[in-house]
């Protein structure tokens, strides 16, 4: 009995260390709102979506078939992201583009939900989860910004 009390208390001390790595570098976003700005602001998808990280179903979304010219904004804070410059037919039913308009309007960070490895893409001044990028997206940059229509909004040129 003496050494399981001893494992649990490095179980613990296990634990508490690792929640306290995954703590200690929050991300700060110049955009912050409480949940219930954001359901107020959001209809209920795209609070889902870029709120809580859902993922729209293909062929459902907005502008996965749009071809106009534009750009396309954060549905949240409004931040330039991506251009239909960059959009290409990706054949998802997601919205997807090679590349965003500026590096450093997107984060990409690591998301290993559902079972599998993939790289999460955020707003990087709001924390709005947008979708996903991929490595097999078209030239020149080989990437595929697998994004959700209900993160973003639309503005014709
Ligand atoms: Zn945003």
């Amino acid at each position: 009995m003496k050494n399981l009390g001893v494992i649990l208390f490095i179980a613990v001390i296990i634990f508490a260390c690792s929640s306290y790595t995954q703590q200690d570098k929050p991300k700060k976003f110049e955009v912050v709102k409480t949940e219930m700005e954001w359901k107020k602001q959001l209809t209920p998808e795209q609070y889902t979506v870029t709120r809580q990280k859902g993922t729209e179903r293909p062929y459902t979304g907005d502008t996965w078939d749009n071809h106009q010219k534009g750009k396309y904004d954060c549905v949240c804070c409004k931040q330039e992201l991506f251009s239909s410059d960059t959009k290409f037919e990706s054949g998802t039913g997601w919205p997807s583009f090679y590349a965003p308009v500026k590096k450093e309007n997107i984060l990409i960070s690591s998301d290993n939900s559902l079972g599998m490895s993939r790289d999460e893409v955020l707003c990087n001044r709001c924390g709005a989860h947008l979708g996903h990028v991929f490595d097999d997206g078209p030239k020149p940059t080989g990437k595929r910004f697998c994004m959700n229509s209900a993160s973003l909004s639309f503005v014709k040129k």
